[in-house]
């Protein structure tokens, strides 16, 4: 997945374009731009890449949920039906917003269980957060009926999936508003960054206008544009952009490398009778950021991920024993711990946390070994790490 690992002579040129121009700014100062914006360009790429009509991008995958939900409307009273394992970024936006994150278990898939998301549903219930997790995705046929049958909004998180589809569609473009992230580690990076994609008009405007304190963003005067709405700062800078812009161009070869070397990995793991994968649903192509599998029990799952480490196979996660993308550990958010006051209502909202134990989520994640595939390696390097890897987990099941 990690887009920190090339970058080079073409986000140089980038980033050296906006500097030598002058204007750091991705808006106003038009006068001064001589025809350099850089977002605006990575805004019209991503279009493209995604097949959708509109993309906003912001100054992170986070700050593009949150973008995403109050662009949609999603506030104070609402409930939002998200997974059990998940980036914590994922609850943090629902708690910005004011509403009340409900947790619901995943499935073999690693994402959103449908059947635990209509067992949540109430008359609160706004918006269902599909998060199309480590690579893959979840069942995105039976989460666009749910949704459609009890008229909700669906909000697609493909931060970990950028390259992916479903039935040919990119991953982030399936629900009505897709978010991404271009942090460090991610598949593209810009440093920092994220965007913001959908078809629908009104949702586009509100997240170009909320992601810049509410600017109309009409003409070409940004100190006579006026404010529909109450906003906020998430905005991009033109240095994030140009390097962002560089690496959009390179995607279709950095997947292509991901593909080659989870493939060789994934081949060598099938020979061990005890490793299962995960589902990937009928119609979806991973992005193939990670590789998943699962090992028959805990015991199994926690020797194999320390035989891999003291192998020397770095990247590779036992989210069960991890604090930032599993519920089990975020002892801070079931607990809720905040420098500031929370409503009464979403504190006791959240009260389930405390005692909720997610049987089902644990039954996948505490046997999963999630492996981070990159793009540096050789062949050679490849291939001697799906040695030491058949070794490790050999020993441990
Ligand atoms: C990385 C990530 C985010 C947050 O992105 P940032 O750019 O780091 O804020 C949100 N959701 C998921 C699933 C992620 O992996």
């Amino acid at each position: 997945m990690p887009g920190f690992e090339r970058f080079g002579e073409q986000e140089r040129k980038q980033v050296q374009d906006v500097l030598d121009n002058g204007v750091l700014m991705r808006y106003g100062f038009d006068g001064m731009r001589n025809g350099h914006w850089k977002a605006k360009e990575l805004e019209r790429e991503l279009e493209r890449t995604f097949k959708t009509q509109h993309a906003q991008l912001v100054s992170s995958g986070t700050a593009a949920v949150t973008v995403a939900l109050a662009s949609a409307g999603v506030g104070a009273g609402d409930e939002v039906i998200m997974p059990t394992f998940t980036f914590v970024a994922s609850f943090e936006a629902i708690m910005m917003l004011g509403a009340v994150p409900v947790l619901v278990d995943i499935d073999d898939t690693l994402a959103i269980d449908p059947k635990a998301v209509e067992a949540a549903i109430t008359p609160k219930t706004k918006a269902v957060m599909v998060v199309q997790m480590c690579g893959s995705m979840g069942r995105m046929n039976e989460l666009e009926a749910i949704c459609k049958a009890n008229n909700l909004l669906l909000i697609e998180d493909a931060c970990q999936a950028i390259g992916g589809t479903f039935n040919n569609k990119p991953l982030g473009s399936i629900g009505d508003l897709g978010c991404f992230s271009f942090d460090f580690v991610k598949t593209i990076t810009s440093g920092e960054g994220g965007a913001v994609i959908t078809n629908n008009d009104a949702y586009y405007s509100h997240s170009d206008q909320y992601s810049d304190h509410g600017h109309d963003h009409i003409g070409s005067d940004r100190g006579a544009e006026t404010h529909p709405h109450l906003g906020y700062n998430f905005r991009i800078s033109e240095l994030h952009a140009a390097v962002g812009l560089a690496q959009i161009k390179r995607l279709p070869e950095f997947l292509e490398v991901q593909k080659n070397n989870f493939t060789v990995l994934r081949e060598a793991l099938a020979e061990i009778p005890e490793v299962t994968f995960r589902t990937v649903p009928e119609g979806g192509e991973e992005s193939y950021a990670f590789l998943n599998f699962f090992l028959p029990d805990l015991e199994s799952a926690r020797k194999a991920s320390k035989a891999l480490k003291e192998s020397g196979v770095d990247g590779c996660f036992h989210y069960y024993d991890n604090n930032w993308h599993y519920i089990r550990e975020w002892s801070h958010l079931k607990n809720i711990k905040s420098l500031y006051p929370i409503s009464a209502e979403v504190k006791n909202g959240l009260k389930y946390l405390e005692t909720k134990t997610f049987e089902q989520s644990n039954h996948y994640i505490a046997r999963n070994i999630s492996c981070l595939i990159k793009l540096s390696w050789s062949q050679e390097d490849v291939n001697r790490r799906a040695q030491l890897m058949l070794d490790a987990i050999k020993a441990s099941v």
